[in-house]
């Protein structure tokens, strides 16, 4: 028992790698993790006695099942389904479903244990999970994407509950994914329990400003950071990657903010808008039309548009990766440093490889690592549930105040709990240890279970 809290972290770092060495995105998380809370497990040794970094790196149980269902041409096609249900310490298990044909166990628990410490953080009364499946949505048509999500739920339905576990939308999973799948739910159920998904259309127990929530909270958490440094959005060129919902909505709250977004991109190639980009377009676009990214060229023929290209080779002065992880590595990092960037805000979960974050640690550039920056979305969540146990739905105004409020307090919570560990403006260390401290806690408190 004499084992240092460095001998401690790493020891159990090595046991999970050693057990889980395919999983290369869940242990990529859980290192990152580590890294941080060295200097916790010192102060609280307590923590290590009661074996709380071993037992929060093990979900309480994930769940894999078969999804078949029929495309339009009758045949029978399978798919695999997800949930892993991380951590209740704080709350009801909660987290988004992604489905894209990359999903698997390494990404669900990646995904999974991210969020137990984002949603700690949020100050809401949730837990971490999150599901999904290998299921490809692009071009499938709208009666394939339903008979997809009620097979899905089928199973899901038996797992979940507005008091257990709360899934949401992820990438390839929005408003339209989680009408289908509410509408299977409360089919099996038999009763109406709206709190059982958030995310949902405004005429059934949806809240104004979920939408725009992941997006316009990585700004609002951008803009104090930069603040707390003497800079702002305003006249600052902005790269924005992706061109869903967390990019279309980090877009439009970045220009609002007197900022220039030159550029978004999907996962065929970017495009490069030197006079800004026009976000009503991209929204319909993405959102009305669901077609892909080019068609922007159709009404701006002066823009370009370049297939397969990385949008970090343009210069900007703030990057805000908003697409899927591992999106920025060592290299794509080298470059944004050597055009000038001066802050980097994550929209997507994990965005940033470690080197990735090395490099701008290392180089000075302001990082805002996606728990703290992308916490936005899954708040204005626990803000939807807290509606729909109270039967109320508050203005669109009321929402925005207590995500600005939520993002504010991400920040200068995660700034101090950096101060505090000797890690003065580290805000990975800082938003890793402010959102472990209040779940370890609770652990401490409920015992070993
Ligand atoms: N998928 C989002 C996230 O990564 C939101 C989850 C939710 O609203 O439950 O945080």
């Amino acid at each position: 028992q004499n084992r240092t809290a460095k001998e401690y972290v790493q020891g159990v770092y090595e046991e999970l790698k050693n057990r889980n060495s395919h999983e290369t995105e869940f242990l990529q998380a859980v290192e990152e993790i580590v890294e941080s809370l060295e200097g916790v497990f010192e102060k609280h040794p307590k923590y290590m006695e009661l074996g709380i970094l071993e037992r929060i790196v093990e979900p309480e149980r994930l769940i894999a099942f078969r999804v078949p269902w029929v495309d339009d041409e009758g045949r029978v096609q399978v798919n695999r389904g997800y949930r892993v249900q991380f951590s209740s310490a704080i709350g009801p298990y909660k987290g988004g479903l992604r489905f894209h044909p990359t999903v698997n166990t390494s990404i669900i628990k990646f995904l999974g244990f991210e969020q137990i410490f984002k949603n700690s953080l949020t100050g809401q009364p949730i837990g971490g999970g999150k599901g999904g499946s290998d299921f490809d949505p692009k071009g499938k048509s709208d009666l394939e994407i339903m008979r997809f999500c009620q097979s899905f739920m089928s199973e899901l339905a038996r797992h979940i509950g507005q008091d257990t576990d709360v899934p949401a939308g992820d990438i390839g999973v929005g408003a339209r994914e989680i009408g289908y799948l509410y509408g299977q739910y409360k089919k099996i159920k038999g009763a109406v329990e709206p709190g059982v998904l958030t995310g949902k259309s405004l005429g059934f127990g949806g809240s104004l400003a979920r939408k725009e929530a992941t997006g316009y909270g990585t700004v609002y958490f951008v803009q104090e950071m930069l603040k707390d440094n003497g800079q702002d959005f305003s006249g600052k060129t902005v790269i924005v990657s992706g061109s869903g919902n967390v990019s279309i909505y980090a877009m439009e709250k970045a220009a609002e903010f007197g900022a220039k977004v030159v550029a978004c991109s999907d996962s065929n190639g970017y495009v490069y808008d030197k006079n800004g980009i026009d976000v009503e377009l991209v929204k319909k676009i993405k959102e009305v039309d669901r077609e892909r990214i080019n068609v922007y060229l159709e009404t701006y023929p002066n823009a370009e548009y370049v297939a397969g290209g990385s949008v970090w080779e343009i210069p900007c002065e703030i990057a805000l990766p908003c697409a899927t992880q591992n999106e920025i590595d060592e290299t794509a990092a080298k470059t944004l440093i050597k055009n000038g960037v001066i802050a980097v805000g994550e929209g997507a979960n994990m965005p940033s490889s470690l080197d990735a974050i090395n490099q701008f640690q290392g180089n000075n550039v302001l990082f805002a690592p996606a728990k703290a920056a992308n916490a936005g979305g899954v708040a204005v969540s626990a803000l939807e549930m807290a509606q729909n146990s109270s039967r109320v739905s508050w203005s669109f105004e009321k929402v925005d105040e207590k995500l600005q409020g939520i993002m504010h307090d991400i920040y200068h919570n995660s700034i101090q709990a950096a101060n505090e560990y000797g890690k003065s403006g580290n805000l990975v260390a800082g938003a890793n240890i402010a959102g472990f401290l209040k779940v370890a806690d609770a652990m401490a408190e409920q015992g070993i279970i």
